[in-house]
């Protein structure tokens, strides 16, 4: 998928999320998909490293700063691992695909009914 592509999706997203009288799509990751367009929309080849947790392969990931140490810590916020991995987001689409069994963007774990 290209930016233009990820972006009309995390957007048709939205708008099924406002039409209905509860949340169809995890809001979470829409941001994702958000995230994954602005990060491709930098550079279109695909190219751009993108960071993610080597355990459960999640792009959910943050910054902690720690006391008295210039470098935070970045674990992850789906299953709190602190060991991260770097590639570029179609060779993560390709071993999400490899453990998951689908692609991160089809994945009937990104949508959450109530
Ligand atoms: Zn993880």
């Amino acid at each position: 998928m290209n930016s233009k592509a990820l972006k009309i999706e995390a957007e048709r997203r939205e708008y099924y999320n406002r039409m209905a009288p509860f949340p169809i799509f995890d809001t979470e990751i829409i941001n994702d998909i958000k995230k994954l367009s602005m990060i491709t929309a930098k550079d279109n080849s695909n190219r751009q490293p993108v960071t993610y947790c080597k355990t459960c392969l999640s792009i959910k990931i943050k910054t902690v700063d720690i006391e008295g140490s210039e470098e935070g810590i970045d674990y992850c916020v789906t299953c709190s691992n602190t060991d991260m991995d770097t590639t570029h987001i179609s060779e993560w689409e390709d071993m999400y695909e490899e453990k998951y069994g689908e692609r991160f963007l089809t994945s009937s774990k990104n949508t959450k009914k109530k």
